[in-house]
């Protein structure tokens, strides 16, 4: 039979699928290997993926990245230690023929919810995912856009903040990862419990205890996230007013705070939103982990279409 790949590599771990049409048959995951500036990476994911063909033939294969991307060339991934790199050329060797669609992660993530999750039906769609870090990805007119220089979903980097008080990994300050993060809220937690009485002061300060004793009602828990909420409803407002989609998605671990998390920012952002925009869908994210590995599929399948296309005509 024929079968497409879906590879989402990750700075801890390679997620490896594999699917016939939008099913997926079988997954792997594989420790990333950093040694060497990332040398091993693509040998080990052609690796797995020849045990996992089995007398199939590929199609296609789709790998999303850490990193911004522009026609198959990933123009620094950090966290794998990449500089630029094509990826397509490069992955393209180990299966001569074969269709490579190579796309951000997040993006990839943003593709996945939109086709098989909590996006499905929508024509334009954002997913935001809070986790260590904020990333995301846009849908307009049922296409992914990836931008000028790949960067389409770095919402993570939206300034929120005017007082250069939080220094970013990416170098600037203020950046709403730094406040709606995991990260983000931990640093805004240790700086609002000094001095008060707070159960944040007897236990690991972490974005899950913060979110699960705000629900108990703890104040300075509260305050938290009461700060992360106003963060995040004008960075989501700032985004909607230029894009306009039809829904917002949140996603990443710090989702798993649930409707209660959900309920406060779709809240706030009503008030903040421009009037024409107030009635923007909210939903969470359902496909978890696995977003990224079918979203990469999906757009591999696209690339094949597309080329199947433009040879007929
Ligand atoms: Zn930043």
């Amino acid at each position: 039979m024929e079968c497409v790949f879906g590879i989402d590599i990750g700075g801890t771990n390679i997620k490896i699928g594999k699917f016939y049409g939008d099913e997926l048959a079988e997954s792997r995951r594989i420790k990333t290997d950093k040694s060497d500036v990332g040398a091993n990476i693509l040998g080990d994911v052609a690796r797995v993926v020849r045990e996992m063909r089995g007398g199939d033939e590929i199609a296609g294969i789709g790998i999303g990245v850490p990193g911004p991307v522009v026609g198959g060339v990933v123009l620094g991934a950090q966290n794998l230690g990449w500089k630029e790199f094509n990826v397509e050329e490069e992955l393209g060797k180990f299966f001569p023929g074969v269709v490579i669609r190579v796309l951000n992660d997040a993006n990839a993530a943003a593709v996945g919810e939109w086709a098989y999750g909590s996006g499905a039906g929508f024509s334009s769609f954002i997913l935001m995912t809070l986790g260590t870090g904020i990333g995301g990805g846009l849908i307009v007119d049922n296409e992914l856009v990836e931008g000028a220089s790949g960067s389409t979903g770095e919402i993570g980097h939206i300034r929120v903040g005017y007082h250069n008080d939080r220094l970013c990994t990416c170098g600037l300050y203020d950046c709403i990862e730094q406040y709606a993060s995991a990260t983000g809220v931990v640093i805004t937690a240790n700086r609002l419990r000094v001095g008060r009485e707070t159960i944040l002061n007897e236990i690991e300060v972490t974005a899950k205890n913060i979110f699960d004793h705000a629900k108990l009602g703890d104040e300075v828990c509260l305050e938290v996230v009461n700060h992360m909420v106003e963060k995040l409803a004008s960075a989501l407002a700032a985004i909607t007013n230029t894009v306009n989609p039809e829904v917002i998605v949140l996603g990443g671990g710090v989702s798993k705070a649930g409707k209660f998390l959900l309920d406060r920012v779709e809240k706030r952002f009503r008030e903040l939103a421009f009037f024409s925009v107030r009635n923007t869908k909210f939903a969470l994210a359902e496909m978890g982990n696995a977003a990224g590995m079918y979203g990469c599929a999906y757009e591999a399948r696209k690339k094949i279409c597309k080329l199947k296309d433009s040879a007929l005509n």
